[in-house]
């Protein structure tokens, strides 16, 4: 039987309101504002396993998971302990090291089309840089990406951009200039002959597509049979680059990402969060021929006084090692995240509460729709915002910690229990009757 018990929020909200007056917003990331739920946001005092606690005392399961880089839960002995051993030799030297090989190797062998790779500070940082050596290596100027799809806040992408930028109603956002707005074209997810049309006008010019090769920011949505083959085809006939954002995906949905899971190969990968345990990180890699046109040996320059740092190296290699050598874990995700998919669809049905709910692996979204599927972002865009924001809320009061929009992922760890996903389940069918 489920416990709700009224919450006492008092520290966070003045927290918030202290935060108000000094940081844009209250915060350092649009969406942590709860904005679009209309809720004010909890102010986490620490975090453990599958649990996060916020100020005022009150403790969360939480299937935010830092937006994806949580998969083995919240300070994890192993990473706790290479962190601190790490900053004791120091936390920056802007120097070659030997850990940043060690990433280097573990990358390059769980994610077989990355042949080298360039260690960066953020997934923003990834994107924007794959983006620039793409146009260095092919010498043109346009970019293929999918409306609803996020790559970061680089000017290039924030255009029809997902995440927080739909969920506050901004994909396109004014400070971008009308010039690099038009290098930009953007396709329908999903849809293939969207992006034939694009390289039939404009197939000469055109550097790169890039993709979530599984979408997360407008909520989760697969690729249908085909469109990621199809891709490939299309930048391989005209000569451009396929780059896959596995910043979500990325030693997610299996130990060589998205990429492996479909059998498909892109020229170039971003990856981000998981790599650093938690700790801000990000890289780009792919061919070697491709890697090879970056500084210092090729012309196209990219870098960065605290990339490859040891504290986000450290972290990392704990994370990727254990992930590349407990494959089990994989499994264990899927099938608890197999259960929870059971048990919303459970509810859904018992409740009478219109929902789709897409999944793959430990990341899926529950749509409040009226559609009987969720195969694009249009599809995605029929959501009923307002009652996801009350199903939010009242998940929020049975202490589950969602994330504070419908077009999010809500992710398992390694941390939650049979027991965790029993109590969501439960969070979930009460949630449901409310709304
Ligand atoms: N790409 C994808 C697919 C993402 O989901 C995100 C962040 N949610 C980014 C890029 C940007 O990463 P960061 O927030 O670390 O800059």
């Amino acid at each position: 039987k489920l416990e709700t018990k009224k919450m006492e929020l008092n520290k966070s909200i003045q927290a918030f309101q202290k935060a108000k007056q000094l940081i844009p917003g209250g915060v350092n990331s649009p969406v942590r504002a709860f904005k679009s739920v209309q809720a004010d946001p909890v102010f986490v005092a620490k975090a453990k396993g599958a649990k996060i606690w916020d100020i005022d005392g009150n403790e969360y399961l939480d299937f935010v998971a830092s937006w994806g880089p949580m998969i083995l839960g919240h300070a994890r002995e192993e990473i706790v302990q290479a962190v601190q051993q790490a900053a004791e030799r120091g936390t920056s030297y802007g120097a070659p090291t030997l850990i940043e090989n060690e990433m280097a190797e573990l990358i390059t062998s769980m994610v077989p089309s990355v042949k080298k790779v360039r260690m960066v500070n953020s997934g923003t940082e990834a994107t924007m840089s794959a983006l620039r050596l793409a146009r260095g290596f092919t010498g043109r100027d346009l970019v293929v990406k999918f409306a609803g799809c996020y790559h970061g806040h680089a000017d290039s992408f924030l255009i029809k951009a997902g995440s927080g930028a739909i969920t506050l109603g901004l994909p396109d956002s004014p400070g971008v200039t009308k010039a690099s707005a038009k290098d930009t074209l953007t396709a329908d997810y999903n849809n293939l002959e969207s992006v034939q049309e694009l390289f039939q006008k404009h197939g000469d010019n055109i550097a790169a597509i890039i993709l979530e090769p599984v979408a997360g920011n407008m909520g989760v949505v697969l690729p249908e049979e085909g469109f990621l083959k199809g891709l490939k085809q299309i930048t391989e006939k005209y000569g451009a680059l396929l780059i896959f954002d596995e910043v979500i995906t990325g030693f997610r949905l299996a130990a060589g990402g998205a990429q492996q899971r479909f059998g498909v190969e892109p020229d170039l990968t971003t990856l981000g969060k998981i790599i650093g345990g938690g700790l801000p990180v990000g890289a780009y890699g792919g061919r070697a021929e491709i890697m090879d046109k970056l500084a210092p040996d090729g012309p196209v320059y990219q870098a960065g006084t605290l990339s490859g740092n040891p504290l986000a190296m450290a972290a990392g290699s704990v994370m990727l090692s254990t992930l590349k050598n407990s494959p089990s874990i994989y499994d264990e995700l899927e099938r608890k995240a197999a259960m929870l998919e059971a048990g919303i669809k459970a509810n859904l049905h018992r409740t009478g509460v219109a929902g789709v709910i897409n999944r793959i692996g430990s990341m899926m979204t529950l749509f409040f729709t009226d559609n009987e599927s969720v195969k694009s972002f249009e599809d995605a865009m029929t959501s009923n915002t307002a009652r996801y924001a009350s199903y939010f809320k009242k998940s929020l009061e049975s202490g589950i910690y969602l994330a504070p929009s419908q077009f999010e992922c809500l992710f398992i760890s390694d941390a939650h229990t049979d027991e965790d996903i029993a109590r969501i389940i439960a969070a979930n069918e009460q949630a449901l009757k409310s709304v």
